[in-house]
């Protein structure tokens, strides 16, 4: 009987510790073992990755393949450049693969690739081994274990991970790799046999094919951002497993701030370092195990004892939100991230970017705005030109370094929808999309539906002021003064409303207060408010209400599965 001929395919798992789908890969004792990386045209061309992300993901790539090297100095990562869906048909037989292994995905598209993908190799002959480990427990056998439905809460989540049991405890790092095999790219029997192959021409395409699939130079190694064609990135958080381990190991020998975290009694307002872990990228490109991150900190919350904090404003409460985004995306499926056809999500009548009422097509100026005004306000958000400084501050973070706390994003997000905008929360999303470092589809639009009351959450009276929810963290206003450095000189009474710094208080900072921060915005001066606050945040609570059905229909309300319950 031949010895198994395994590829290990790394996509959101590029770690050698805790990787159940890597042990079951080695557990065949394979002959040989490619652990290969595939470029996904998905992501490459049409997602809509920022070039920090992209650095992070090189970085975690770099990291992993010098790990492999480590294990076996004839081994690496070997990146491939060609769509998964047409590749693997075409490599599996051509390498005489025996196993195809790789790490569950339950990502909505992750799924439809995965599918495409396994039953290439199973009609090809070649065995498809898939194992659960992005998560704390298997987040189909959380949704299965919930009657199929989405876990929209945490009680919900904890239910259903009771019945699965409890989280697995992390697997150690391989101490070896097996040598990898030939690594032929002759996939000429996939060439229609009507076409010539005798004509130099076509080979030497071919052969500029060939190379293209293992890199300009021929040798699978990782791209860069050159070749992807990204400008330099400006965050200054790298990736990789090792970062991730080391700064994992930093936060747990902290025993008090691990056993006693109360997220929200961290500050959003604090940098340098930040309040809270920053894991996030690291678990979401796999550079981190999950469970290797619970146990570690599960473990100091025991030996801690009395004064710990707990679910679900502990450290491992948050670990358990991002498992209840997963299993409710891995229940809805690819509608989880928007409104149209996602049942669990609050169909709320945005201000349109065109200026049309979303029910009638009529042009409106329902609640008291003109469409063309939230445009202008969402154009404002995105660039960070709001004239809000606590607002700007953040999303000016973000755009340079891909990263806010968990508050700040509540500031963002509340501020775009319910509380200031009016402007569907998608739309919001999209943006992140784009610059976050840890973007991960299921948190990503769970966390905006909880933040716009459209799933979640639903209290949608309690909205975050951008004036005194970031006194209330910092009075002095640092973090303005770091993101938004036009205001850096101004006096702590006027930071967070430099709208109402007299003429010589503004002289004295050496900044003018005018303009929208659209267009050019004049050197040395800041945008005014794009909006009276106060009265943004009444009107945007009142149709609310009307969104909600609340007075409309008495005291009832209308629920997400289109019943009616009394409030
Ligand atoms: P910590 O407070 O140290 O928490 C530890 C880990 O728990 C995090 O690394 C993260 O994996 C997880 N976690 C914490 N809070 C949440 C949460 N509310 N939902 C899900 N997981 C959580 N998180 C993402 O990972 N990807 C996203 O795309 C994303 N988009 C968001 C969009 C909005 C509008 C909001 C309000 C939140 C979003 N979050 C997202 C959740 C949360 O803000 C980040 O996970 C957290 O701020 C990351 O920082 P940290 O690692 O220091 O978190």
């Amino acid at each position: 009987m031949t010895k198994p001929r395994v590829v290990y395919w790394f996509r959101t798992d590029l770690r050698l510790h805790d990787s159940p789908a890597l042990k079951a890969a080695l557990d065949l004792e394979p002959d040989v073992l490619w652990p290969i990386f595939t470029w996904d045209p998905y992501y490459v061309y049409r997602a809509r990755g920022g070039t920090n992300r992209w650095q992070f993901l090189l970085d975690c790539q770099n990291d992993l393949s010098s790990s492999i090297t480590k294990l076996n100095p004839k081994s690496k990562l070997f990146v491939l450049r060609e769509a998964p869906q047409t590749l693997f048909p075409k490599l599996l037989k051509a390498w005489k693969v025996t196993h195809l292994v790789f790490e569950k995905d339950t990502d909505a598209y992750a799924r439809q690739r995965d599918d495409v993908v396994a039953k290439a190799a199973k009609a090809a002959g070649v065995k498809v081994v898939i194992h659960s480990g992005r998560t704390l427990w298997d987040s189909d056998e959380i949704v299965a274990h919930h009657d199929g439905k989405p876990t929209m809460s945490m009680t919900q989540l904890l239910s259903a991970a009771k019945k699965v049991g409890q989280v697995p405890r992390p697997i150690a790092a391989p101490k070896s790799l097996p040598d990898p095999g030939d690594m032929p790219l002759d996939f000429e029997q996939h060439v229609p046999s009507s076409v010539p192959d005798v004509n130099a021409q076509t080979r030497e395409k071919k052969d500029t094919a060939y190379k293209s699939i293992a890199g300009p130079k021929g040798d699978f190694a990782i791209e860069t951002l050159e070749e992807l064609g990204f400008p330099a990135a400006t965050t200054p958080y790298r990736g990789g497993e090792s970062i991730a381990l080391k700064n994992l190991a930093d936060i747990v020998k902290n025993e008090k701030y691990t056993a006693t975290f109360e997220k929200p009694k961290t500050s959003p307002a604090q940098f340098e370092p930040q309040s809270t872990t920053l894991l996030s990228p690291f678990l979401h490109f796999g550079a981190l195990s999950v469970r290797e991150f619970y146990w570690r900190v599960q473990d100091v919350v025991e030996a801690y004892g009395k004064g710990a904090s707990t679910p679900p404003a502990s450290l491992t409460g948050q670990l358990i939100f991002r498992d209840m985004y997963f299993a409710a995306q891995a229940a809805v499926g690819a509608k989880f991230t928007q409104t149209a056809g996602n049942p669990y999500c609050r169909f709320i009548p945005w201000h349109l970017p065109s200026g049309r009422d979303s029910q009638t097509g009529l042009v409106t100026d329902k609640y008291t705005v003109d469409s063309d005004d939230a445009e202008k306000w969402f154009q404002r958000w995105k660039r960070g030109v709001t004239g809000f400084p606590w607002i700007d501050a953040l999303m000016r973070q973000l755009l340079h370094t891909g990263w806010i706390h968990h508050l700040g994003r509540h500031s963002l997000a509340c501020f775009l929808t319910r509380g200031g905008c009016y402007v569907d929360w998608e739309r919001g999303a999209e943006v992140f999309e784009v610059h976050l470092l840890d973007h991960e589809p299921a948190c990503n639009a769970g966390n905006w539906q909880w933040l716009s009351c459209t799933a979640f959450f639903s209290q949608y009276f309690r909205c975050y002021s951008p004036v005194s929810f970031g006194q209330k963290w910092d009075k002095n206003g640092d973090l303005i003064r770091k993101w938004v450095p036009e205001l850096k000189n101004l006096d702590s009474k006027y930071i967070y409303e430099p709208w109402k710094a007299p003429i010589q208080d503004q002289k004295k900072a050496g900044v003018r207060v005018v303009g929208d921060g659209l267009g050019d915005q004049e050197q040395g001066t800041y945008p005014k408010p794009m909006f009276d606050f106060g009265k943004r945040r009444e009107t945007c609570i009142n149709a609310m209400k009307i969104a909600y059905g609340v007075g409309l229909y008495g005291d009832d309300e209308r629920v997400l599965d289109g019943s009616w319950r009394k409030l």
